[in-house]
């Protein structure tokens, strides 16, 4: 589970890409940290390219699938990769 000291530096939202699986190879939509919706491991990516293939990390039969889910995204002024409006 992701970690944080400062509250301040964060905000709730409903945004719907919160609750989107997203495939291993699939472009990423936004810069942030995702996690695996399998085993739980975590990985920060900027937004750029594509999600790490299948042969990241291990999962055990029970785990399924590595799948990944937007946990926090980042907010920037600057236009692209980054999510806008999740606030
Ligand atoms: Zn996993």
């Amino acid at each position: 589970m992701a970690i944080y000291k400062y509250r301040n530096y964060l905000a709730q939202t409903k945004h719907a890409s919160f609750d989107l699986p997203l495939q291993p190879n699939a472009f990423v939509p936004c810069g942030g940290i995702f996690r695996c919706t399998g085993c739980g491991t975590e990985i920060a990516l900027e937004g750029i390219g594509v999600f790490p293939d299948r042969s990241h990390h291990k999962h055990s039969h029970a785990q399924g699938p590595i799948q990944w889910q937007l946990v926090v995204a980042t907010v920037s002024t600057v236009p692209k990769p980054y999510l806008h409006g999740a606030a």
